[in-house]
C-alpha cells in the first residue's frame, strides 16, 4: 500500500529537504519551536504548489516535552507519549550506518502532507527503535535536542548519512539537497562518498573527492546568529563515533581545523547559502567572512495560520487567497465592520479560553497584548515589566496581556524568566490582568495570534534571525509592536502596518542600555499612541489591520518564500 503511494514520487527527481525537526501537526511532537514550524510550513507550501519535494527528519518517539507550570511559575517537562503507527506506516526497507563500530539499523515511517489541491509531499521519519539494534541504540532517535554531544552527533549522523541512504533505498532520485540548519550537514560527506572519483593511483587524497559536484547539489539555510545554535563537535568525538567514515585531513579543510563546525561544513559544500531575512543574511556574512550569503525572508503558510472567522471573510471577498496570498492586495475590498467583527470573534475565543482555564477574568473590550514564543533570554519576554510602576500607571484597567511559551529544559535562564513573569502576574493582580497559557503549541499559537489586539516582540538585536509568529498575527489582521530585528525590519511601516520598539537595528549599544532604551520606547508608544488609538480611533485601527494583511501577510507567506527557493536556489 505505502509503496504504491510512493511510486509516483520516486519517478520524478526531487528536492530533498532535511530538517532535524518538522512541525507537521500538534499530535506529532517532532518539533520544538520556530525552526520546526517553519519546516512544516515549507512542506505545506511545497504540497500546495505541487513542488517535487520530499522531507527527511527524525522519528522522535519521546517528542518535545509537555509543559506544566506550578503556581510559582516553575516549569516541569513531562515526556510526550504518542504512537506513530496511529498516524503513518513504515516502509518495508531498512538502511544501516556504523556507529562506534556497531551496525545501527534505521527504518522509515512515511507521512504524506496533503494539500487541499490534491498533491502531497512525503515526510520520511528516520527511526532507530527497531529490534535489530541494542537497547541503547534504539533510543538514538527518541529525544529532540536531548542527551549529550555524543548523542547529538549520532542523531546527526542518522539524519544526514542515514537520510541520504534511506532516500536512495526507497528509490528516490534527488536533484537538490536542502539542509535546513547545520544538523543535517553530514549528508554532504555521504554525497562525497557517493560521487567519489575513481582515480587509480591517487597521490593526493583530496583529488578523489568531487567537491564541485556535491556543491552543485546542495543548498544550505542558516537560521540563527546565536553562537550556541551552530553545532560543533570535536574530531576526537567524530572519530570515536564514526571511526574511519571520513578522513580527518580532508574534513578539517571542509569543517574547520579545531572542531567540526556543522554550519561551515554545510557552507563549504553548498553552492547556494542563505539567511532567513535580509538583515540576517548580512549578519551571517559578518559571522562567516568570505562567504556569499543570500537572503530569503521566511514566510508562514497562509491557510494554516489564518483563524476560522478570517478564513470565512477572505473566502467571501478574496476567493482563492489561500493559494494565492497575493490576493491580499485587494484587502481594501473588505468592509471595516466585517473585518472588526471577524477579529472580535477570534478575540472572544481566546478570552473565553483564558477564562476557562484560569481565574484571571479577562474581558472582551479591554485592549489585549499577546506574547508567545520560546522563553529564552535573548527574546526578553519580560522587557515590558522593566518598570513595573510605570506599566501599572499606563495600563491599569486599560490593558491585559496573554503569555505562552516553553523554556528548553536545559535553559535555566529561560525557566527563570517564566518564574519572573509569574511573580509580576502576582504583583499586578487586581490592576492588570495577565495570563500565562501552559504548553504552547501550534493550536494555542493560532488562537493567540488571531485573538489578541497587538502582537508584541522584544528580542535583543540582532539575535532574532527572522521570527515568524508576527507574520501569523498579520494574517489575522493583528498588528505587530516589535523591536526592529529579523523580518520586522522589512515588514514595518511606522503607524501603518504596526509600530517599532526602539531604534533602528544598526544602532546597537550594550545589552543593559538596549534594555533601557527599548523599554522606554515601548512605554512611550503604548501610552501615547497605541492605547489611545485602540480606544478612540477605530477608523485608524481597522485601516492598520487592513495594512497588516495587505502589506505583511501579502508578502510574508511561505508560498512566496518557496517560489523564491525554487527560482534562486533549487533550479540553479
Ligand atoms: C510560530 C511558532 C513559533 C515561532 O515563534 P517566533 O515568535 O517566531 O519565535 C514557535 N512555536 C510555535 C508553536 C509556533 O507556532
Amino acid at each position: 500500500m505505502l509503496m504504491a503511494l510512493m511510486e509516483k514520487h520516486v519517478r520524478e527527481p526531487k528536492i530533498a529537504y532535511f530538517s532535524m525537526e518538522i512541525g507537521v501537526r500538534d499530535d506529532m511532537p517532532t518539533f520544538s519551536g520556530g525552526l520546526g514550524v517553519l519546516a512544516g510550513d515549507t512542506v505545506r507550501s511545497a504540497a500546495d504548489l505541487s513542488l517535487p519535494f520530499v522531507a527527511v527528519t527524525l522519528m522522535c518517539r519521546k517528542g518535545y516535552f509537555h509543559q506544566i507550570i506550578d503556581d510559582s511559575g516553575h516549569q516541569t517537562a513531562l515526556p510526550v507519549v504518542w504512537e506513530p503507527s496511529m498516524l503513518m506506516t513504515t516502509a518495508p526497507v531498512k538502511v544501516s550506518i556504523t556507529i562506534e563500530g556497531r551496525r545501527v539499523y534505521i527504518q522509515a515511517w512515511v507521512y504524506f502532507v496533503e494539500s487541499l489541491r490534491g498533491a502531497n509531499v512525503p515526510v520520511i521519519f528516520l527511526d532507530a527503535d527497531i529490534s535489530e539494534n541494542s537497547p541503547e541504540d534504539r533510543g538514538l532517535t527518541d529525544s529532540l535536542y536531548g542527551g549529550d554531544l555524543s548523542y547529538r552527533i549520532k542523531q546527526e549522523a542518522i539524519l544526514g548519512i542515514g537520510g541520504v541512504r534511506m532516500l536512495k533505498k526507497l528509490g528516490f532520485q534527488v536533484k537538490k539537497y536542502h539542509m535546513n540548519e547545520g544538523h543535517a550537514a553530514f549528508l554532504t560527506l555521504e554525497l562525497l562518498h557517493e560521487y567519489k572519483k575513481d582515480i587509480e593511483q591517487v597521490w593526493d587524497e583530496s583529488y578523489i573527492w568531487d567537491i564541485e559536484t556535491v556543491r552543485d547539489l546542495c543548498v544550505f539555510t542558516t537560521h540563527t546568529p546565536v553562537e550556541a545554535g551552530h553545532d560543533k563537535f570535536s574530531y576526537e568525538l567524530f572519530n570515536q563515533v564514526l571511526g574511519d567514515y571520513f578522513p580527518e585531513k580532508v574534513l578539517q579543510k571542509l569543517a574547520g581545523d579545531k572542531n567540526i563546525n556543522m554550519t561551515l561544513l554545510g557552507f563549504n559544500l553548498s553552492k547556494y547559502l542563505n539567511g532567513v531575512a535580509k538583515k540576517h543574511g548580512a549578519v551571517s556574512e559578518n559571522m562567516f567572512p568570505g562567504y556569499r550569503i543570500n537572503a530569503i525572508t521566511n514566510g508562514v503558510h497562509s491557510y494554516t495560520w489564518t483563524c476560522e472567522s478570517m478564513k470565512k471573510l477572505y473566502d467571501k471577498y478574496l476567493p482563492g487567497w489561500a493559494n494565492e496570498p497575493e490576493l491580499f492586495v485587494r484587502i481594501g475590498a473588505i468592509p471595516d465592520e466585517e473585518l472588526w467583527e471577524a477579529h472580535m470573534e477570534a478575540k472572544k475565543k481566546i478570552i473565553n479560553h483564558v477564562n476557562s482555564i484560569s481565574d484571571v477574568g479577562m474581558d472582551l473590550d479591554t485592549f489585549t497584548i499577546g506574547f508567545a514564543r520560546r522563553m529564552t533570554a535573548y527574546k526578553r519576554p519580560h522587557l515590558i515589566f522593566s518598570d513595573i510602576d510605570r506599566l501599572e500607571k499606563i495600563g491599569a484597567g486599560k490593558i491585559q496581556i496573554i503569555y505562552s511559551g516553553k523554556a528548553h529544559p536545559r535553559d535555566k535562564e529561560g525557566g527563570q524568566i517564566i518564574e519572573t513573569i509569574f511573580s509580576y502576574i502576582q504583583r499586578l493582580k487586581g490592576k492588570i490582568k495577565i495570563a500565562f497559557i501552559q504548553d504552547y503549541n501550534m493550536e494555542i499559537a493560532l488562537r493567540l495570534v488571531s485573538g489578541v489586539d497587538v502582537w508584541l516582540n522584544t528580542p535583543l538585536r540582532p539575535l532574532e534571525a527572522s521570527g515568524t509568529s508576527g507574520m501569523k498575527a498579520a494574517h489575522n489582521g493583528v498588528m505587530n509592536f516589535s523591536v526592529l530585528d529579523g523580518w520586522w525590519i522589512e515588514g514595518h511601516i511606522e503607524g501603518y502596518t504596526g509600530w517599532s520598539i526602539g531604534p533602528a537595528t544598526s544602532d546597537i549599544r550594550s545589552d543593559a542600555d538596549m534594555n533601557r532604551i527599548d523599554a522606554e520606547d515601548l512605554y512611550h508608544k503604548l501610552e501615547n499612541i497605541i492605547i489611545p488609538a485602540y480606544y478612540n480611533d477605530r477608523k485608524t485601527w481597522t485601516r492598520m489591520m487592513q495594512n497588516a494583511i495587505g502589506k505583511n501577510a501579502y508578502y510574508f507567506n511561505s508560498h512566496r518564500m518557496m517560489r523564491r527557493y525554487v527560482t534562486e536556489a533549487y533550479i540553479r
